[in-house]
């Protein structure tokens, strides 16, 4: 088989065999195609797209090139589910759903990805934590997950690595943006790390990978499709990012509302709808509860019990943070030194929130990076989020910035007045919207 014939095919419309498909998975993985070939074969699915029978093949043969995880093996004997969102910014969700669903009785081993550009990262929030270790051994991972319901580390490089090339060449050659690609390289990771079942939360609007509607709806459907095709049924539902989560964005202060959500001291509306939501669809997918109403049952009684923050402790300190992390996380988490109200200068009310430049405000203060080996600051960031349709007026805060000095808080104060926009119309109501199943 030669390559270039594969790409010839392609680049006319035709439907690749899984033995091609195959075939191309093997050169990506072991570098027997060259980064041309690579990058051509992604040009022609990007302008032709992919068939949902070439998409599971191509997602099998990625999940296939490297370690898949055997839960069974692994001493797991129950419900192995985990959640994925396409990101967003002050999306710290992952944080509490973990510990939730682990707290009704699903193994939940969460592999979760670092911040990249506007958006933010599990892990991040987690390395905030002193001495909580994100790359355990194998071993630790399932006996963490085993004996406490949920661990939550970082990705490891034996899972899928045809998508790490893959995604490297499609990065630099403006071909990220294909429903089949993104399709497989979401799923070939999930899939490798051995779920029985796996909830998606698709992001839409100007914080999300994907801004428009319609193209997350599509790529959500293309995802349950191709995952319950390769044997894990899988549920998405598209949720709203037209403004940030919750009331903080920045990596210690995502931590701290997260706790605060835990242990029942604050939660913010749609930061609580939205974990909810796929606690109990995460919860229904994996058999743990009867339906999605009895997941949302379980799920409230978990976190109103103090069962689920119990869970975060226990994950905390096993994984090597502090043992009392939950009750003095005030103690261990970074604060910055200035703390300042950011007003919105003028009177009206906020008609829209930029996410995505919010996301690079907190880039500006070091909080996020825009290359992969950049370190970050855990410490800054901004807290108490105004609401989109709030009423203003120039005293008003639209949040408040954590910063390390004068010059981070001009450079974020005239970021996030850019990013919130106050005005005088009528605010069109956003939300998330019915589940993809
Ligand atoms: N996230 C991924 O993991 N892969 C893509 O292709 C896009 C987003």
């Amino acid at each position: 088989m030669l390559p270039q014939e594969i790409i010839r095919r392609k680049r006319e419309g035709e439907v690749l065999t899984d033995a091609e498909i195959a075939f191309f998975v093997k050169g990506i993985t072991d570098d027997s195609i060259s980064e041309g070939q690579v990058a051509a074969l992604a040009m022609a699915v990007f302008f032709n797209g992919m068939t949902m029978d070439e998409r599971a093949a191509l997602t099998r043969n990625m999940r296939d090139s490297g370690t898949v995880l055997d839960w069974k093996a692994l001493g797991l004997d129950g419900p192995v589910v985990d959640k994925h969102s396409t990101g967003g910014v002050g999306d710290k969700v992952s944080l509490m759903l973990g510990p939730i669903v682990g707290a009704c009785g699903a193994f939940v081993p969460m592999i979760s990805g670092r911040g990249l550009g506007h958006t933010g990262g599990t892990l991040d929030k987690f390395d905030s934590i002193p001495g909580y270790r994100t790359t355990p051994t194998l071993e630790e991972f399932a006996k963490v997950t085993r004996e406490v319901g949920c661990a939550i580390i970082g990705q490891t490089s034996d899972l899928a690595p045809a998508d790490k090339r893959f995604y490297g060449i499609r990065d630099v050659t403006a071909t990220v943006e294909s429903i089949p690609l993104i399709t497989a390289s979401i799923l070939s990771k999930k899939l490798a790390a051995g779920l029985d079942s796996l909830v998606m939360d698709v992001k839409f609007g100007s914080g999300a990978f994907m801004n428009e509607y319609d193209r997350a709806r599509e790529l959500a459907q293309s995802i349950t499709e191709v995952a319950t095709r390769n044997g894990v049924p899988t549920v998405a539902l598209l949720t709203d990012m037209e403004q940030v989560l919750g009331d903080t964005v920045g990596n210690a202060l995502e931590m701290r509302e997260a706790i605060d959500f835990l242990t029942g001291k604050h939660q913010e509306q749609r930061v609580y709808d939205v974990t909810m939501a796929l606690a109990a669809e995460m919860l229904a997918v994996s058999g743990v509860a009867i339906d999605v109403a009895d997941g949302l049952r379980q799920a409230t009684l978990a976190l109103e019990s103090g069962k689920a923050a119990e869970v975060f402790a226990k994950m905390v300190a096993s994984l090597g943070g502090p043992a009392d992390f939950v009750e003095n996380n005030t103690n261990y988490l970074e604060a910055a030194p200035m703390i300042n109200a950011v007003t919105a200068a003028k009177t009206g009310r906020v008609v829209s929130m930029d996410a995505r430049k919010v996301g690079l405000a907190l880039v500006a203060l070091k909080g996020g990076r825009t290359r992969a080996d950049q370190k970050i600051d855990f410490a800054v960031g901004f807290t108490d989020f105004i609401k989109v349709g709030q009423p203003v007026s120039a005293e008003t805060p639209l949040c408040i910035a954590h910063t390390r000095d004068q010059a981070q808080l001009e450079e974020a104060t005239a970021l996030l007045r850019e990013a919130i926009v106050i005005g005088e119309g009528e605010v069109a109501p956003t939300g998330s919207e019915p589940a993809v199943r």
